[in-house]
């Protein structure tokens, strides 16, 4: 089939693309022609260009996560806007965009308090699948087919509310800066916002993914001067080092856990330990592996719908602190869109952040 075209004709019209469809978990995903509904009100339509291929999606894909099938994944893009819907404003047709699996609305409690970040009218806790009028913009082989995170981005057009929509400048480069709206803010929040690593600090990070790796640049923009990364595959680390990691761990290769390993090598366990994997035991090791009187553990990894975290409360009643990091929109919205912005995510402008996939339709 051909790629669709960016057209003002298809505006108010079904637009049939290509997209990767996930019928059910465990499987492939499968290219199908799907029929793209126009936006309604406060929505806009999006010719995707690019799209990154976050952890999160393949824990849906290996039916980790409760989410409901057939569904449309990906959760951070980059494109044009092909049409609006009414009382659109901050986008038009022909802007290149940003989509965020967080929304910020600015009007719900969460969003009007400072310290909110997850907006009510998001789809990410337990999510529903739907637009926020309850019904999908997709179809399939006659089939509804589901939205992730009112988002989804393995296909060649999508439907987005407006509030998760972010206009960039006119001359960034849609091949590269879809990780800006997962991957980056996500990282960046973790460690500048949550952990805010000290200059001179220690770090260690599980998991050298997409992830991990925007968190140890984060960690070195910050002035850490020792930046530990673990990570069962070694492939991981030559790249790892590149960026910033100043020792490398494999788990699997040490004699014993590798948080004695991470304290014995310095001495009093890490400033700041950071997990990007997704599974409880690392979670806990990572918290092991930080100072256990001023420690700060953040967790990022996403553990598997109903898995429960335990340890000992002896490992926070010492004063180590343990904090989560989730989706810093408010980063991606107001400080990596900003062209003025002086935030070290604009070293992504040296591709930086390609550890990530990022799948180009
Ligand atoms: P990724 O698959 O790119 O990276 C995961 C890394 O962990 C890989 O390098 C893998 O080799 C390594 N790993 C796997 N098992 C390991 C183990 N037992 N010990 C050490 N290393 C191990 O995934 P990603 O895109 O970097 O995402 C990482 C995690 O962050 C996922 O759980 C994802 O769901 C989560 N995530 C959270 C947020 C958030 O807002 N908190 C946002 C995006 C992703
Ligand atoms: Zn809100």
């Amino acid at each position: 089939m051909e790629p669709a075209k960016l057209s003002t004709e298809t505006a108010n019209q079904v637009i049939t693309c290509r997209a990767a469809v996930a019928w059910k978990a465990n499987a492939p995903l499968s290219i199908e022609k799907v029929e793209v509904d126009p936006p309604k009100t406060g929505e806009v339509r999006i010719k995707i260009i690019s799209s990154g291929v976050c952890g999160t999606d393949n824990h849906i894909l290996e039916g980790k996560n409760e989410i409901p099938f057939p569904i449309i994944l990906g959760h951070e893009g980059a494109g044009i806007v092909e049409s609006i819907g009414k009382g659109v404003t901050t986008v038009k047709p022909g802007d290149k965009v940003l989509m965020f699996p967080l929304p910020e609305c600015r009007e719900c409690d969460s969003c009007l308090n400072p310290k909110g970040n997850l907006c009510l009218k998001g789809d990410v806790l337990s999510p529903t699948g739907l637009m926020l009028d309850g019904t999908s913009r997709f179809t399939c082989r006659g089939k509804k087919i589901y939205h992730l995170y009112r988002t989804s981005t393995f296909t060649e057009y999508t439907v987005v509310h407006e509030i998760a929509v972010g206009k960039i400048d006119a001359a960034a480069p849609l091949d590269k800066v879809c990780i800006m709206s997962c991957e980056v803010p996500t990282s960046f929040g973790a460690v500048f916002n949550t952990a805010k690593v000290t200059p001179g600090s220690t770090c260690v990070v599980f998991g050298l993914g997409g992830i991990g790796s925007a968190i140890v640049m984060a960690c070195k923009a910050s002035g850490a001067s020792r930046i530990i990364g673990v990570d069962i595959n070694e492939q991981k680390f030559p790249r790892a080092r590149a960026l910033g990691v100043t020792d490398c761990l494999n788990p699997r290769n040490l004699k014993k856990p590798v948080q004695e390993v991470v304290v014995e090598m310095t001495g009093v366990g890490v400033d700041f330990a950071f997990e990007a994997i997704g599974l409880v035991d690392t979670m806990v090791a990572a918290l092991e592996s930080c100072n256990l009187s001023y420690g700060v553990c953040v967790i990022v990894g996403a553990a598997p719908s109903n898995s429960k975290l335990s340890f000992d409360p002896m490992l926070i009643l010492s004063g180590r602190t343990l904090k989560v990091a989730f989706w810093e929109v408010g980063l991606s919205l107001s400080c990596c869109l900003s062209q003025k912005s002086r935030h070290p995510s604009r070293s992504l402008e040296r591709n930086e952040g390609q550890e990530h996939g990022i799948l180009c339709l």
